[in-house]
């Protein structure tokens, strides 16, 4: 369930930096490192599951239920209007990295999203400092 070449897989094994809010034997939460606002959250399992069509039912009940606790969180740690879930599968849908992956995306009122290819990286030490912000309040 590990596959060598995927970015996400390294995360979980923590053979890549991440700046993780939150995780349990089956699910992993950490900050986007080209976010759409600071603060915009990914919610992975830690299995290697392609997309929607790949993953098992009862785990992906499970990344839910966190996508589900951590929104709240988030929502409150950025002080944003709305909190946008986004989920692509396929190159098509705009789908980058396919090990399957649920945005929480803060959102402010009337602003429009920006295409993800035009994000830009955020250093790993302002990411670490949001994501101990969001930790305190899950
Ligand atoms: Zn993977």
């Amino acid at each position: 369930m590990i596959d060598e070449s995927c970015i996400f897989c390294k995360i979980v094994r923590k053979q890549a930096p991440s700046s993780i809010i939150y995780e349990d034997e089956a699910v992993m939460v950490f900050l986007d490192i080209r976010p759409l606002n600071m603060g915009h959250t990914l919610v992975i399992p830690k299995a290697h599951c392609v997309d929607i069509f790949d993953i098992p039912q009862n785990l992906l009940s499970k990344v839910h239920q966190i996508v589900k606790q951590v929104s709240l969180p988030i929502k409150e740690a950025t002080d944003t209007d709305g909190i946008s879930i986004i989920q692509q599968n396929g190159k098509a849908a705009g789908q980058d990295i396919f090990h399957i992956h649920v945005h929480v995306v803060p959102r402010y009122e009337g602003q429009k999203l920006p295409p993800f290819h035009e994000l830009k990286e955020v250093e790993r030490a302002k990411l670490d400092e949001m994501a101990k912000k969001m930790k305190l309040l899950l």
